[in-house]
C-alpha cells in the first residue's frame, strides 16, 4: 500500500472512531485496508462487504484454532464461528448486518479493544464507509413518477410507463400513449386516494404497524388487509411472494422497469437493494401503488357498468397489464 492509501485508511479509521465510536483492534487492520481500497474505487455493496468480512473472519478463526495456549480460545472460536456462519448466509441487508453485529458486540460488557466487539461494531458500518468515500451523495436523486408510484431515478418527471408521447411520432407504441393519457385522466382520482390512504395511515398508525409486520415476518396478511390492490397486482405478476425475499420481490414487482438496459438497469438494481433497508420509502411506495390501483379499478368499474365481473379487483388488475 502506498502512502496515500495509508493516509486514507488512517483517516477512515479516525472518522469511524469519531462519528461512530468504532475502536480498531490490530486483528482487523488488514480487513479495514481491504474495505478502504474497495470503497475508494466505488460504493461498497452488501454482497462484497459480506464476502470480505467472511474472508478475514475465517483467517483469524484459523489462526486462533492453531494457538492451543490462548487463554480466551474457546470463547473466541465460538464467537468467530457464529460470525462466520452468518457471513456465509445469503443476507444482503445493511440493517441485518447491523443487527447481527450488535448481538455480537453486546454479549457482555467487554472492553472496546476486544476483537469481537470491534468486529460487531464494524458490521454495522458498511454504509458509513460509503459515506466517508462520498458514495452516499453520489446516489441518483429519486422521486416518484408524477402520475404513479414508480420511482424515477435522475432527471425527468415520469416513469417509462408514463413518458409524455412525442408529438407526431408514429413510432411511439400505443402502450406508451395509453399510459400517459390514462395517467393524466386518472390523476385527480389518484390524488384523492392518496389523501384518503394517508389520513387512514395517520389515524391507524399504519407506519409503525408496517415496521412491526416486517419485524415479525407477517407482511402478507398486512398487505392483504391494508394494500389489497397491491397484493393482487404483485401476485398476478410474480406469484405469491414470501419468506426472506418478500421485500425485494415486492419492490421489483412494483418498481418494474424491465425495459431499462445496461447502466440504467444496474443503477435500478442497486437502488432496489438500498430501498430494502428504507422501510419508510417502501411504505410510501405501497401507499402510492394502492392509491393508483384503487383509483384505476374505480374508474374502470364506472366504465364497465353492468359488465359481468366489474368491480372485482382481480379483473381490474389483469387489465392494467394492457396499459
Ligand atoms: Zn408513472
Amino acid at each position: 500500500m502506498n502512502s496515500t492509501g495509508k493516509r486514507q485508511v488512517n483517516s477512515l479509521v479516525f472518522y469511524l472512531y469519531k462519528a461512530h465510536g468504532w475502536w480498531l483492534v490490530n486483528e482487523w487492520y488488514p480487513l479495514v485496508v481491504d474495505l478502504s481500497e474497495q470503497a475508494a474505487k466505488g460504493a461498497l455493496r452488501p454482497v462484497h462487504f459480506r464476502l470480505t468480512l467472511k474472508k478475514y473472519v475465517g483467517e483469524l478463526l484459523a489462526k486462533i484454532e492453531a494457538m492451543a495456549d490462548l487463554p480466551d480460545r474457546p470463547r473466541l472460536i465460538a464467537e468467530l464461528s457464529s460470525a462466520c456462519a452468518f457471513l456465509s448466509g445469503r443476507e444482503l441487508r445493511w440493517a441485518t448486518f447491523a443487527k447481527q453485529g450488535r448481538s455480537l458486540s453486546c454479549t457482555s460488557n467487554r472492553s472496546p479493544s476486544d476483537s469481537i466487539v470491534s468486529l460487531g461494531q464494524l458490521m454495522a458500518l458498511g454504509p458509513a464507509i460509503n459515506v466517508f468515500y462520498g458514495h452516499g451523495a453520489a446516489l441518483p436523486a429519486r422521486k416518484f413518477c408524477a402520475l404513479c408510484w414508480r420511482y424515477v431515478l435522475g432527471a425527468g418527471k415520469h416513469c417509462r410507463e408514463h413518458r409524455v408521447p412525442a408529438v407526431g411520432t408514429t413510432g411511439q407504441s400505443s402502450q406508451a400513449r395509453d399510459g400517459y393519457w390514462f395517467g393524466r385522466k386518472l390523476s385527480p382520482q389518484f390524488n384523492d386516494h392518496i389523501r384518503a390512504l394517508s389520513s387512514q395511515a395517520r389515524k391507524e398508525k399504519l407506519r409503525s404497524q408496517w415496521r412491526e409486520a416486517i419485524e415479525i415476518v407477517r407482511v402478507a396478511p398486512w398487505l392483504e388487509r391494508y394494500r389489497p390492490h397491491v397484493w393482487q397486482f404483485v401476485i398476478e405478476r410474480v406469484g405469491r411472494p414470501g419468506g426472506a425475499f418478500m421485500l425485494p420481490t415486492l419492490i421489483r414487482a412494483l418498481d418494474d422497469h424491465s425495459l431499462e438496459i445496461g447502466e440504467m438497469r444496474e443503477q435500478r438494481a442497486d437502488f432496489h437493494r438500498d430501498l430494502v433497508d428504507d422501510l419508510t420509502a417502501v411504505f410510501d411506495l405501497l401507499l402510492r401503488a394502492e392509491a393508483w390501483l384503487g383509483a384505476a379499478a374505480e374508474r374502470r368499474d364506472n366504465w364497465g357498468g353492468g359488465r359481468a365481473g366489474a368491480g372485482r379487483p382481480a379483473k381490474a388488475a389483469a387489465s392494467f397489464r394492457q396499459l
